[in-house]
C-alpha cells in the first residue's frame, strides 16, 4: 500500500520540488513618445484582440539593449533558489506536521509525504520566461551557468519559438545550451491546424509563416510547430494549452492531434483566467458542463498515467481544485472561481507559494538595471517589492518575503482576488495552504476518493 500512495504522490506532482519562474526580459519601457521610467517585457509579438486573450505584456515596447545581463539573471536565480530551499526545510522541520492533521492526511502517508518532500527539494525548477525570454542576449549563458550546478536545477525555456524560426543561429545554439525542456505554446491552433502543420516540412512552415502579415496568435501557432519539429530528438517539448472559449468545445481533439505527431511532449492544459486584472469572468454558462466535463477527464488522465510514460503534465491536485469548485459553487460564483477569483492565493499563508516569480515592479524605476523583482508576474500591485531586486537580496530578505506575503497584500490597494496559476499550483502542500477555505470540504472528498485519503 505504502508503495502506491509514494508513487501516487510522486508521479501526480503532488510533491514537486520548488520552482522559480523569471521574467529574462524586463527592460526599459518605451512608448510612442521614447523611453519611459517604467519597467516593461520585451516580446516580438504584441497579441491582443485578434486573439483569444490579451497577452499582459501586448503594450510593452522595451529594447533589448536594456535588458539585466545574464550573469544578474543567474545570480539572482541563485539566491531565490537558496532561499526556497531553506524556506521548505524549516516549513517542513516546524510547520508541516501542523499542515497535515489540519488537512487531514494520515499519520502513516504523513510521513511519507514528508519524507519524498525533503527529497525532492534539491532541485529547483527554473522557467526563463517573458515576454519571448529565447531573444535575450545572453539567454545561453544563463543556462550554461545554472546547470554548472549539478543536479541543482531542472531549466525550462518558454518561448513561441520566434527566435528559432527568425534566427537559425540563435535556434541551433538554444538547442544546443543544456536546456532540460522548451515550452510552447498550443492555445491558438485548432487541431485540424496542427495536422496542416504538421504535414508540412519546415520550409514550408517558414514560407507560409513569412506571408502572415503582424505579429498575432496565428503566427505564434507556426512558430510553435516549428519549433517543436526543430526540436524533435534533441530537446523535451511541452506544449502549454490556455482552455478559452474558442477551444473548450474541441480540446479533446486539439490534445490528441498534438499527442499524435508529438507523442513525447507533455501536454499542460489549464483554464484561461482574468482574476488577476480584476476582469470579468472568461466562461459563459453554456460553457460550464463542457469545462467540467473537461476537468473530469483530466481526473482520469492524471491517474491513469501513474506507472506510465506522462502524456499530460502531473498535476492531480491541480485539477481537483478545479473540480471542488464545480461541487461547490453555481452560476456566476462558479464562473468567477474558474476565472481564478478566490480559487487560491499565494499571500493566503505564510508557505502558500512554493513556486517564487521574479519580474518587473509596476512603479516608476530610477534603476540603471531593470527586473529582478520578486512578485508576480500576472498581479505586480500585490505582493511585488519594487524596491529590491534579487540579485542584490540575501537569503534572509528573500526568507522573510516567502513568509509574509500576506503583510504586503493587506498593505495593497486594491489586492488580487486569486488565480490558480503559479506554475498551477506547486504542490499539493502549496495549493492546500493557499486554498479557498470554501472548497476545503469538497477538496478533501475528492482526494479521499482519488488518491485514497
Ligand atoms: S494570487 Fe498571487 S500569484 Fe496569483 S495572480 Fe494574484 S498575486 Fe499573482
Amino acid at each position: 500500500m505504502e508503495n502506491n500512495v509514494e508513487q501516487l504522490f510522486q508521479e501526480t506532482g503532488m510533491v514537486g520540488g520548488p520552482g522559480i519562474q523569471i521574467n529574462a526580459v524586463v527592460g526599459r519601457a518605451c512608448g510612442a513618445a521614447g523611453a519611459v521610467n517604467r519597467e516593461g517585457t520585451y516580446c516580438d509579438h504584441h497579441c491582443t484582440s485578434e486573439g483569444n486573450y490579451v497577452c499582459p505584456v501586448a503594450r510593452d515596447y522595451v529594447e533589448l539593449t536594456s535588458l539585466a545581463p545574464a550573469r544578474y539573471l543567474a545570480c539572482g536565480i541563485k539566491n531565490a533558489a537558496q532561499a526556497l530551499r531553506q524556506s521548505r526545510d524549516i516549513f517542513l522541520q516546524y510547520s508541516f506536521d501542523d499542515y497535515a492533521v489540519d488537512s487531514c492526511i494520515p499519520q502513516e502517508h504523513a510521513g511519507v509525504f514528508k519524507q519524498l518532500l525533503w527529497a525532492s527539494g534539491k532541485k529547483v525548477d527554473v522557467n526563463l520566461f517573458g515576454g519571448e525570454a529565447g531573444w535575450h542576449p545572453g539567454v545561453c549563458e544563463v543556462v550554461s551557468e545554472l546547470k554548472k550546478e549539478q543536479g541543482g536545477f531542472t531549466v525550462i525555456l518558454t518561448t513561441t519559438g520566434s527566435p528559432l524560426i527568425k534566427n537559425k543561429k540563435l535556434g541551433e545554439r538554444i538547442l544546443s545550451s543544456q536546456l532540460d525542456l522548451i515550452a510552447l505554446s498550443a492555445d491558438g491552433l485548432s487541431a485540424e491546424r496542427i495536422h496542416e502543420l504538421c504535414a508540412m516540412d519546415l520550409e514550408g512552415i517558414r514560407r507560409e509563416w513569412s506571408t502572415i502579415p503582424s505579429c498575432s496568435q496565428e503566427k505564434k501557432a507556426y512558430e510553435a510547430i516549428h519549433a517543436a519539429k526543430v526540436a524533435k530528438g534533441r530537446v523535451s517539448v511541452m506544449f502549454n494549452v490556455v482552455v478559452h472559449p474558442g477551444n473548450i468545445g474541441e480540446i479533446m481533439k486539439i490534445l490528441d492531434a498534438l499527442d499524435q505527431h508529438f507523442p513525447l511532449a507533455k501536454k499542460n492544459p489549464y483554464f484561461a483566467q482574468s482574476s488577476f486584472y480584476h476582469g470579468d469572468a472568461v466562461f459563459a454558462k453554456e460553457h460550464e458542463a463542457l469545462l467540467e466535463k473537461f476537468s473530469d477527464s483530466m481526473i482520469n488522465e492524471q491517474l491513469k498515467q501513474v506507472g506510465q510514460s506522462k502524456k499530460f503534465v502531473p498535476r492531480l491536485h491541480y485539477w481537483l481544485l478545479q473540480k471542488a469548485a464545480f461541487e461547490t459553487f453555481s452560476g456566476q460564483e462558479l464562473r468567477l472561481a474558474l476565472s481564478g477569483y478566490g480559487l487560491w492565493k499565494c499571500y493566503a499563508a505564510g508557505r502558500a507559494n512554493a513556486y517564487l516569480q521574479i519580474g518587473k515592479s509596476g512603479k516608476a524605476s530610477d534603476s540603471g538595471v531593470f527586473g529582478g523583482h520578486l512578485g508576480c508576474f500576472w498581479n505586480d500591485e500585490t505582493v511585488t517589492l519594487d524596491d529590491k531586486q534579487v540579485w542584490s537580496m540575501s537569503n534572509e530578505e528573500i526568507h522573510e518575503y516567502l513568509s509574509n506575503q500576506h503583510v504586503l497584500a493587506q498593505a495593497a490597494a486594491k489586492p488580487c482576488p486569486g488565480c490558480s496559476m503559479p506554475r498551477l499550483i506547486g504542490n499539493a502542500v502549496s495549493m492546500e495552504l493557499g486554498m479557498n477555505p470554501a472548497l476545503k470540504t469538497k477538496y478533501l472528498q475528492l482526494r479521499k476518493k482519488h488518491v485514497g485519503f
